[in-house]
């Protein structure tokens, strides 16, 4: 039988080897910028138009190519970054593998101009999938231009699995964070279909994270500063009150190269571990230099994943020196700041020997107090008193203390539709009883056995149902706040509140201002404190940004369960009966009343019948 196996051709070897290197324009984005760095570039720019799928244009002042070479960067395992395998272990460049540029041409038309300090003519030249369109001596500033249009051209299946332009311009917008935030020392411009989106000069490491992520960040950064002989750590953490419940301003570089690792995320969040609610994310900014040939970047294409000689002695470095900057900048006090410390305890604590917690409580407060708006009739559920805290055992004896109380509270309740009782009557007349059970439960009786509800969940529920209802119902109503309140954002989050505005203020938002980096609020959405202002917008957009452009996405359901989970009664919180009663009755006045907002479970039911058996 004849031979079979036979060497692919180059152009085909090439698209291959693309498929791993360029998943979508920020892939693109990536290489070219680390190309510009590689040259020595002190001022770069970024030039991209419709999410990268029109144009993508980096242009430097960097060292440029001779004509032989600006031919040659196009092969295959062309480099001038190593010559020999030695050279792997000792790499001070971005790139080394000489794949990039050669995957690149096989998939999209690139066109580069490229001169040299000491050249008095440079080189044009067009690549269209693989072949040379094109090359003649032109006349251009030292440096080099190289822009990639029409991504994946030739491979109509790629293309059409691109997101929306607003998803890949995020994508994008996070490789060039990465680049940037690795070397402040080089100027850095971005245009995306002709407007302006980052202008940042040569800066230090600081001002380069508020640059990017807006003034207000300043006052939020801790510095982190190591220097052992395995590894030097530098760069800044998050104060812990500022952590958020999404993942976000997350940074590891290694030599100046950022690098995705769970491992050494989690060293930073043990750092973190009881100065943050367990479902909140600290920000960080670590770059950490190691010797070259103590790690090994070549384990993956794309070069964002390395592996450490010595992971475990890193952990413990990593986490130890955080926790220092954390305590060496105090931060840990200015936590008590009138919040609840036992919210500060993450849930695994639980079965610690619990504090009693001292909750101040308002005696004249009544939470069935009519709002004056019936659209908007809402309770705040309190943190009990003392007395109440898991109360199942000891409630028994005051049941009828309670239900005197409940009895006293005249409750115009929308009609109750939970499908779980046969006739409506069944809770109201029974469910006078509730008990919160670890601070996380609450506990009714129903005709048939009884109830046990998640709080968090039922409160997710009966917010997020709120919140839809203001939004399509057009009257939201709002507070006033009594002084306006101006926030500051950076660029891109102002542009993300642009693109909410209009659903924002249809929840009871009231703005003023929305412009340059900075926002006025005049007011806010009942229920909506406003200390928590600047948090829950924090939130909103960052979902905002992490969802848009998804499939099936609505910018109303997703915010309103935003606000929902921000907003609502967590695990951990003590409520007042008066609160649990209110929860209860809420609940069951929701159109769906088993599954949160988050597709979780919400009670469930134990019959008479269940407990009979369990006492045979
Ligand atoms: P690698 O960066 O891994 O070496 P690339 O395919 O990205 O591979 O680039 C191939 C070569 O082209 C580089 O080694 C470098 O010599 C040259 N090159 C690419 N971009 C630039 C640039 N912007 N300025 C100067 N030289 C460049
Ligand atoms: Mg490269």
């Amino acid at each position: 039988m004849a031979d079979i196996i036979k060497l692919l051709p180059d152009h085909v070897a090439n698209q291959i080897a693309a498929g791993e290197v360029v998943q979508r324009p920020a892939s693109v984005v990536k290489e070219l910028l680390e190309n510009a760095l590689d040259a020595g570039a002190s001022q770069i720019k970024l030039i991209v138009k419709d999410g990268g799928k029109a144009l993508i244009q980096v242009v430097d002042n960097g060292e440029g190519m001779s004509t032989t070479d600006a031919r040659l960067s196009f092969e295959r395992h062309a480099t001038s970054k190593i010559q020999k395998a030695e050279d792997l272990f000792n790499l001070h460049t971005k790139g080394f593998r000489g794949e990039a540029l050669a995957s690149i041409a096989a998939i999209a038309h690139v066109e580069m101009q490229t001169r040299r300090e000491t050249d008095e003519v440079g080189t044009h030249l067009k690549i269209e999938g693989s072949k040379v369109a094109f090359q003649e001596v032109c006349v251009t500033p030292k440096g080099t231009s190289m822009s990639v249009k029409n991504l994946f051209f030739n491979i109509p299946a790629r293309r059409n699995f691109l997101k929306s332009n607003q998803v890949e311009l995020r994508h994008i917008t996070d490789e060039f964070h990465r680049v940037a935030l690795a070397h402040p020392s080089v100027a850095f411009y971005f245009y995306h279909n002709g407007s302006e989106l980052f202008n940042l000069p040569s800066d230090n490491y600081r001002k380069r994270i508020v640059h990017i992520f807006g003034s207000r960040t300043n006052q939020k950064l801790v510095p982190v500063e190591e220097e052992t002989p395995i590894v030097k750590i530098k760069g800044f953490i998050t104060k812990p009150e500022f952590a958020k419940r999404s993942r976000g301003e997350q940074f590891f570089f290694v030599n100046n190269r950022y690098i995705k690792s769970p491992y050494l995320h989690h060293a930073v969040v043990a750092a973190f571990e009881g100065l943050i609610k367990s479902d909140t994310y600290p920000g960080y900014f670590l770059y950490l230099e190691v010797d070259p040939a103590s790690i090994d970047i070549n384990i993956h294409p794309t070069k964002t994943e390395v592996k450490f000689d010595d992971e475990h002695t890193l952990y413990a470095l990593l986490r130890s020196t955080v926790k220092h900057s954390l305590g060496q900048f105090n931060v840990a006090p200015a936590l008590d700041f009138d919040q609840d410390p036992n919210l500060l305890t993450p849930y695994g604590f639980k079965d610690k020997s619990a504090v009693e917690p001292h909750v101040t409580v308002d005696a004249g407060f009544n939470p069935f107090l009519e709002t004056g708006n019936k659209a908007v009739k809402s309770f705040s559920y309190r943190k009990g008193s003392d007395q109440n805290w898991e109360s199942l055992y000891v409630g028994m004896e005051s049941k009828l203390g309670d239900e005197t109380t409940a009895h006293s509270i005249s409750f115009e309740s929308d009609t109750i539709t939970g499908s779980i009782f046969e006739d409506e009557n069944e809770l109201s007349e029974s469910s006078t009883t509730t008990f919160q059970l670890r601070r996380k439960y609450i506990i009714t009786t129903i005709k048939s056995g009884m109830i046990i509800i998640d709080q968090s969940r039922a409160h997710q529920r009966v917010l997020y149902e709120k919140f839809l209802k203001y939004s399509t119902i057009k009257e939201a109503v709002s507070q006033q706040l009594l002084f306006p309140l101006t926030l500051s954002f950076s660029k891109l989050e102002i542009n993300a509140l642009k693109d909410i505005e209009k659903i924002l203020v249809s929840i009871g938002f009231v703005f003023e201002k929305v412009e340059g980096e900075s926002i006025t609020i005049t007011g806010v959405p009942l229920l909506v404190a406003e200390s928590e202002v600047g948090m829950i917008l924090d939130q909103l957009i960052s979902d905002y940004q992490q969802q848009v452009g998804e499939e099936n996405f609505s910018h109303t359901d997703i915010l309103s369960k935003t606000l929902a989970k921000t907003l609502s009664v967590k695990t951990g919180e003590v409520l007042d009966k008066q609160s649990q009663l209110a929860l209860v009755n809420d609940l069951f006045a929701c159109k769906e009343t088993r599954i949160s907002p988050f597709n979780k479970p919400i009670y469930i039911t134990i019959t008479e019948n269940d407990i009979d058996k369990k006492f045979i």
